[in-house]
């Protein structure tokens, strides 16, 4: 077999490996596979590069634009991912572990493709929660924003995922804006530079955002400054040399670590041998045990149970684990393959034997018919019998299919016994107990990242134990690094610098591309329902006639709805409520006549009125009032080149000027080239 050369792509230019690279073998026989690293110097030019190609590239386009990168390069990425299969079994994994590392990898950058268009402004800037009034008059707001940072993210991964641990980091960091690069583990980087080829390949991403670097990044980290983000996946040992990195300290660069954890699963008291929760317990564990032979940093590591099963639980899955069919990943009948490399072998073995001075050892399966320079080791089950003064067992990551089972008195013992773990990624519990699951949670709930329930209704649909989401956050407390992974689009303002910006509502509304109240008005010089998108500008207003309301009106909107709501019926009833000075109009029928107000009934530009956001009613309108309604384009956003979506602020006032109701009304608003073709359609 020929020895690959696995190479960088630094600053442009694909490198060989150089004088420091070390060999790579393969987890199935042991064979040398390939070698790789490269020493980066002072002179690398990668930050440069990133900096002056890569990051103004990135920042000259929106969250849109850079979705649309994104989305593409997980086509391309789904097209080839037979390429990474292949590669990957010699990382010791089976078909089913290049599922959840390949095809999770490329699903989490579709994922988060389809948010940020989604959830995420057409525009540069990110708003991060709603206007503060700083003034009396209203004249001086605050407005929080995120901006994509001028640096680099230096992506350190861990060897187990090469590719999911990749893509996770790379897509909410590209949707920021900020060129990313990727220092992938060595035992695993030839998977990494497999797929960073076909994405560079593909001339997808604007040059310069993104570079790979196997080896030795020393001399990268000694350069960092604040605009720099360091995001690290690995052992607690490195997340340590990293966070005590002099010139990582002393310029403030942002850390993000994911290491170790010993996460925990529990089996609640009142599930029973035998019920379902039981049996979603014993296949979870095993799905655990085995799913990319334990070498997932979310595995189940410890198994809680009430006192009075242990023995049934640890003979239950001594027995299943027994059967597990270890050896050749790329055999069909396998269903565990080998873990990454020897070293990674003797470091479980070591660990397991650290375990065994408090544990007893339950089952330690011995992989038959495999060669013996492969890395394979089988499935272990050990018991902790005192939990409470065991220390390796909560403190000891053995990172293979290694896990350890303990007895629980209580629910609180139980909790206990898991917040030993000192903070991680995800735990577990199973149980069909409402009450039970809201204690455990409150209990332990501070001390992790995520925590997965479990039972008979919702097992069909659950996602498992061990899988992160690219919606939910992945990371944790403590002993898990104390980083914050994923989680929507929140993962990308990791890579943003928040900025508070104090100023005239104007200044506010230029800065966000959205209108705010104080901003200036323009005045359309058609009604803007005859605008198309493109003509509507941001701050277009229109200000309606009025319209008295009677109680003939409430009385007639009532009969035709339906809602004969006290407070619109009776007199009485309606003064002893201490929000209504009498019969009040319906806030439904005020939001009816502010339509009957402001639209526009021809056809037109307006396709379609898609909802309505953070509607609140201020104060009654009683008989006798008169509203109107102010209607201002507050923000757009292009859905595709036939049409877009417009959010418009909506004002309703009474005679007195007061505000009665507003709310953000949502429509569907036709393109001016392809609006005539609509218009025919229809
Ligand atoms: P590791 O030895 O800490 O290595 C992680 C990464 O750090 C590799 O890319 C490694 O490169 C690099 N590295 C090592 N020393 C460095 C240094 N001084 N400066 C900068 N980078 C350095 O961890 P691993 O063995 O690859 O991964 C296994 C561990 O990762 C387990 O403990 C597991 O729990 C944890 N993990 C955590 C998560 C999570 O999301 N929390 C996910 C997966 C794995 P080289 O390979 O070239 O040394």
């Amino acid at each position: 077999m020929e020895i690959q050369r696995v190479q960088s792509f630094i600053a442009g230019e694909w490198q060989n490996p150089d004088s420091n690279a070390r060999d790579i073998f393969s987890a199935i026989n042991g064979k040398k596979i390939a070698v790789a690293g490269n020493t980066l110097t002072y002179n690398s030019n990668v930050l440069d590069y990133a900096k002056t190609k890569g990051g103004p590239a990135l920042r000259s386009m929106g969250f849109h634009d850079r979705a649309k990168l994104l989305k593409a390069l997980a086509i391309k990425l789904n097209e080839n991912r037979k390429i990474l299969y292949e590669l990957s079994f010699e990382t010791g994994a089976t078909q089913k572990d290049h599922v959840i590392d390949i095809d999770g990898g490329i699903g989490t950058a579709f994922v988060f493709a389809s948010k940020a268009r989604r959830e995420l402004p057409d525009n540069k800037i990110w708003i991060d929660g709603r206007p503060e009034i700083l003034s009396r008059e209203g004249n001086f707001l605050g407005q929080h924003i995120f901006s994509p940072r001028h640096g680099v993210a230096l992506q350190i991964n861990a060897f187990n995922f090469p590719v999911w641990g990749m893509l996770e980091k790379l897509a909410p960091a590209i949707l920021a804006g900020i060129p990313v690069i990727v220092k992938p583990a060595t035992d695993s980087c030839y998977v990494t530079e497999a797929a960073v080829k076909l994405i560079l390949n593909s001339g997808i991403l604007p040059e310069g955002s993104l570079q790979l670097v196997c080896g030795s990044i020393t001399a990268l980290l000694n350069q960092l400054n604040c605009q720099d983000v360091v995001s690290f996946t690995g052992s607690q040992k490195t997340a340590l040399t990293l966070r005590n990195h002099p010139r990582l300290s002393e310029n403030s660069v942002k850390l993000i670590t994911e290491q170790d954890s010993l996460n925990a699963t529990i089996l609640c008291p009142e599930s029973n041998i035998g019920n379902p929760e039981y049996e979603l317990f014993i296949k979870e564990i095993i799905k655990e045990i085995t799913t990319k032979a334990g070498q997932k940093c979310t595995a189940i590591r410890r198994i809680l149970v009430p006192q009075k099963i242990l023995e049934n639980v640890s003979y239950k899955l001594s027995q299943i684990l027994s059967s597990i069919k270890v050896g050749d990943p790329r055999d069909l009948e396998t269903q565990m393959g080998a873990l990454i490399s020897q070293q990674q072998k003797n470091d479980v073995a070591k660990k397991v034997e650290d375990l065994s001075r408090e544990c007893e050892v339950s089952i330690q399966c011995v992989p038959q018919d495999v060669p013996a320079q492969g890395s394979y080791y089988g499935p272990t089950l050990l018991i902790a019998r005192n939990p409470d003064t065991a220390v390796s067992v909560h403190s000891k990551e053995a990172f293979g299919p290694v896990a350890t089972l303990m007895g629980y008195r209580d629910l609180d013992h139980a909790s206990s016994l898991i917040n030993k773990g000192g903070g991680s990624l995800v735990a577990s519990l199973f149980t069909n107990n409402p009450e039970n699951a809201g204690k455990i949670i409150t209990d332990i709930a501070p001390f992790h990242g995520r925590l997965y329930i479990n039972n008979r209704a919702s097992a069909k649909e659950a996602t498992g134990h061990g899988s992160p989401l690219p919606h939910m956050i992945h990371g944790g407390p403590g002993r898990a690094g104390g980083g914050e992974e994923l989680g929507g689009v929140r993962a990308i303002s990791h890579y943003m610098q928040r900025t508070a910006i104090q100023a005239h509502p104007e200044i506010i509304s230029c800065v966000c591309r959205q209108w705010t109240m104080g901003a200036n008005k323009k005045s359309a010089r058609k009604h803007p329902f005859d605008l198309y998108f493109e003509e509507l500008e941001i701050g277009y207003q229109l200000n309606t006639g009025s319209r008295k309301i009677s109680l003939e009106d409430i009385e007639y909107f009532a009969s035709f709805t339906g809602d004969k709501f006290y407070a619109h019926m009776d007199e009485d009833a309606a003064k002893r409520n201490p929000f209504f000075p009498g019969r009040v109009a319906h806030g439904y029928l005020l939001l009816s006549f502010a339509a009957g107000l402001f639209v526009k009934p021809d056809e037109g530009p307006v396709l379609a009125n898609t909802g309505l956001d953070n509607l609140r009613f201020w104060k009654p309108v009683i008989p006798s009032d008169t509203i109107k309604v102010t209607l201002t384009v507050k923000q757009k956003t292009r859905r595709n080149k036939d049409y877009g979506e417009v959010r418009w602020d909506v004002r309703i006032t009474n005679q007195d000027s007061e505000t009665v109701a507003d709310y953000e009304l949502l429509t569907m608003n036709s393109s001016k080239n392809s609006s005539e073709d609509i218009l025919v359609n229809t």
